[in-house]
């Protein structure tokens, strides 16, 4: 499959997709304190997407049940809400899609609560700092490698982690998931060759531990093997010649953080 290349007005759309997007993951970390629970972060964000206009792009994936994905502690990604109490030191990452006049937006933002070990935290700045790496590869004419090895080089050759090869970045658009695919990790020059105007969603997942996952009973949760954390930031982003634009943001939700007291700062 070819990689599609977006008109501006496209564009515009999945721009909107993701602001949405970008909103209620903030209103999400707004509730996000020990005692709470996955269920009721989703219900927030289901409804919050529906009062925007749009449609919780994950709700119904592949018989996937709900708007977020919640992946605790040692979960990778694509784990299923559940009325499991966050309590004090877990990591939690939140993702979540939005569909809105025919186009996708796709992120996810790794919060912690209270005290989180040291090691733990840096993890996951580590892992959303790689994100930002990887997204000043993604110009047109570099390849899906290029990214991947700025992320691999930063998580694994310059800080102790492994970043899992199972789950890769995808292209965005019509489809939650569109060609190409986006690894963590790999060589330059290797890959596909990115367009002016393709949309990528880029999210580096990372291991503190090994960097081998396995799939959980419940058959769409992704855990480590070796049973320690992993971390998860997605942004959407548009690719053009001299630097990306970055589609969804952090601004608000790393608000969110901030105005949290029961939130660790990154
Ligand atoms: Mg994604
Ligand atoms: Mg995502």
């Amino acid at each position: 499959m070819a990689i599609k290349i977006k008109t501006q007005e496209e564009v515009e759309l999945i721009r909107k997709s993701c602001q949405v997007l970008s909103a209620a993951l903030a209103e999400v970390i707004k509730a996000a304190k020990a005692g709470t629970n996955g269920l009721a972060l989703d219900k927030l964000a289901d409804e919050f997407i529906k009062d925007c206009g749009g449609k919780p792009s994950f709700k119904g994936y592949h018989g996937f049940p709900n708007a977020l994905c919640i992946s605790m502690n040692d979960e990778v990604v694509h784990g299923i809400p559940t009325g499991v109490e966050f309590k004090d030191g877990d990591i939690i990452s939140l993702d979540c899609g939005v569909f809105m006049n025919g186009y996708h937006g796709d992120m996810a933002y790794t919060i912690g609560i209270g005290n989180v070990k040291p090691e733990t935290l840096q993890l996951m700045r580590v892992t959303k700092e790689s994100l930002l790496l990887g997204i000043e590869f993604a110009t047109a004419g570099r390849r899906t490698g290029d990214i991947g090895f700025a992320i691999q080089d930063f998580c694994e050759r310059k800080n102790p982690y492994k970043c899992v090869r199972e789950l890769v970045g995808h292209g965005v658009g019509k489809s939650l998931h569109e060609d190409p695919q986006v690894p963590n990790y790999g060589r330059k020059g290797d890959g596909a060759k990115l367009p002016e105007n393709c949309v990528i969603a880029i999210e580096p997942m990372v291991n503190l531990g090994k960097r081998e996952v396995y799939t959980k009973k419940d058959n769409w949760t992704i855990g480590t093997q070796d049973g320690t954390p992993s971390a998860h930031f997605e942004h959407t982003v548009l690719v053009k010649p001299v630097k990306a634009e970055i589609l969804t943001s952090f601004t608000a939700i790393e608000k969110a953080v901030q105005e949290n007291p029961e939130l660790v700062k990154i």
